[in-house]
């Protein structure tokens, strides 16, 4: 899988000249096991932004990295961005990797660290959080979160390795981000089509652009429709 290879080196250069700290994944934060309701009066503080994963067959060592400011450290709302960037077995077969995107895409779903409650819905890409005080208090960090995510992720035996950033930096670029959780949208829409279309026009295709643009989609529609 190298779809969205382009997209990951377009990422790491947007942030790379912001100060950022990087971890091993370490103790994973609690998970509360079921979704959690967080008073406005019970909040520490809120983040919003942009969240989403980017797949590769490309070797991604477990971790997490933190570009601004950790979760103790933040006294005021905030606009944030998550990206997964999560290495997945080289299958070989598209259709099968491609239905591992969608199984990695619901992840978020399934995972509710205690006193971080993430919002998000299955069209969008912006996921809003809330942190509670209680949390705050009791030591919550990025690292201990990114943790229960990474495990939760690798539930799936052909997860081989994901690095989760982080970014609350009020210098980062969060429309660019936005951007490329648009652009990653638009690649895993294309390949939708390329599973489930028979019909080959480019000529009249909307999705054109995207396949001029990612090596590799063209072949992949030849491929499916000979
Ligand atoms: S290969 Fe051509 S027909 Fe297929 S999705 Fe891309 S532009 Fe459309």
């Amino acid at each position: 899988m190298k779809f969205f290879d382009s997209l990951i080196d377009t990422v790491s250069d947007l942030f790379s000249s912001l100060e950022q700290k990087s971890f091993d994944k370490g103790e994973p934060w609690k998970d509360a096991g079921t979704n959690q309701v967080i008073m406005r009066r019970d909040t520490a503080c809120e983040l919003e932004g942009t969240g989403f994963n980017l797949v590769t067959s490309r070797e991604i060592s477990d971790g997490i990295t933190v570009i601004g400011d950790d979760l103790g450290d933040i006294k005021d709302n905030r606009s944030f961005a998550r990206i997964s960037i999560v290495q997945i077995e080289d299958i070989g077969d598209e259709q099968k990797s491609y239905n591992l995107i969608k199984k990695i895409e619901y992840v978020k779903y399934h995972c509710f660290p205690d006193g971080f409650m993430m919002r998000s819905t299955s069209r969008s890409h912006k996921e809003a959080v809330r942190v509670s005080k209680t949390a705050v208090k009791n030591g919550i960090d990025f690292r201990s979160v990114g943790s229960l995510l990474i495990n939760k992720y690798k539930e799936n035996p052909a997860v081989k390795g994901v690095r989760i950033l982080f970014i609350t930096h009020p210098l980062a670029n969060y429309e660019a981000a936005e951007k490329a959780a648009c652009r990653n949208s638009e690649i895993a829409e294309t390949l939708n089509h390329i599973m489930n279309s028979i019909n080959f026009d480019c000529d009249t295709c909307n999705l054109k652009a995207i396949c001029d643009e990612v090596e590799g989609m063209k072949e992949l529609h030849f491929k499916r429709t000979n």
